[in-house]
Parts: structure tokens; sequence; C-alpha cells
């Protein structure tokens, strides 16, 4: 397996319950590095472009109002398969359906405000890297 890279945002859930350094050593013991990260107050506009793909979607407005409404901590994890690594420490959207030692069985308070996203393809996480990092910001 190679070591590849994807893109985790610790949402304003947790980062209001002072859950970052929790949420990060779950990131962290599932064998994902740390790389880069940034604790920033996301524009309606930022995450209007970030979650584009879903502006479609009855939970749109209020995932956008949802981001926005605290500060999230980005990051960006490296490690063998990171995609697929934080997709199954992350645990299941809905925390109702969420494997037990999961982050968002363990933090999560609804199927929106679950705690953390994490990239769904190595081809998104590129995307998603390039949105909120400068290539100088992520340092291996
Ligand atoms: N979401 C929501 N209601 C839903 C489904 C999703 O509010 O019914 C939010 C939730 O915060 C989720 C995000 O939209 O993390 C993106 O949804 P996606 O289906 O991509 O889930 P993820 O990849 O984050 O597990």
């Amino acid at each position: 397996m190679a070591v590849t890279r994807t893109f985790s945002i610790i949402k304003p859930d947790a980062t209001r319950r002072n859950l970052t350094g929790a949420v990060t050593k779950k990131l962290e013991d599932a064998g994902l590095r740390v790389v880069a990260s940034k604790r920033i107050q996301m524009t309606k506009e930022q995450a209007e472009g970030f979650y584009a793909v879903h502006s479609e979607r009855p939970f749109f407005n209020d995932l956008v109002s949802f981001m926005i409404s605290g500060p999230v901590v980005v990051q960006v994890l490296e490690g063998e398969n990171a995609v697929k690594a934080n997709r199954d420490v992350m645990g299941a959207t809905n925390p109702a359906d969420a494997a037990e030692g999961t982050i968002r069985k363990e933090f999560a308070e609804s199927i929106e405000a679950n705690s953390v996203h994490g990239s769904d393809s190595e081809e998104n996480a590129k995307i998603e890297i390039d949105y909120f990092f400068k290539a100088d910001e992520i340092v291996g």
C-alpha cells in the first residue's frame, strides 16, 4: 500500500466542545499523521463552494449554516491508504449507524453535526486539500 494524503475537517460541533485534541488523537491512533493543520472561520462562500456537490440536496442550506456556525480545523492527513483509513475511523455519516470506537460514534451529535469531514476519494482529497492549503503549508 502507498502512503497517500487525505483532507479532514474537525467541524464546529467538535471545536465548540473542545474536542480538537480528542479527535486528532483518534486520527493519529488510526495511523494518520497530521502534516498540515489550521483553525479557521469558514465564510459562507467558502462553505458553499466546498459543498457545491450537495447544492441540490435538501440539507444543503442547513449544512452551510452549521459549517459556518463556529471555527473548524482543516487538516491534511498522511498515511497508508489515507482516504480509507480516515473514512474507517470517522464512522458512518449518521452517528446512529457508526461502529463502536469511531469518531462519529463517540463524539457526533447528529447526522449533520457529526464532528468530522473526510474526503471520499483520492481525487476529491487532492481537490479539497488545494481548496484550503498552499503547497508550502503542508510539511510531510
Ligand atoms: N448531512 C446532513 N444530512 C444528511 C446527510 C448529510 O446534514 O441527511 C451532512 C453531514 O454533515 C455530512 C455532510 O452533509 O457529513 C456530507 O454528507 P455526505 O453524504 O458526503 O457524508 P460524509 O461523507 O460526510 O459521511
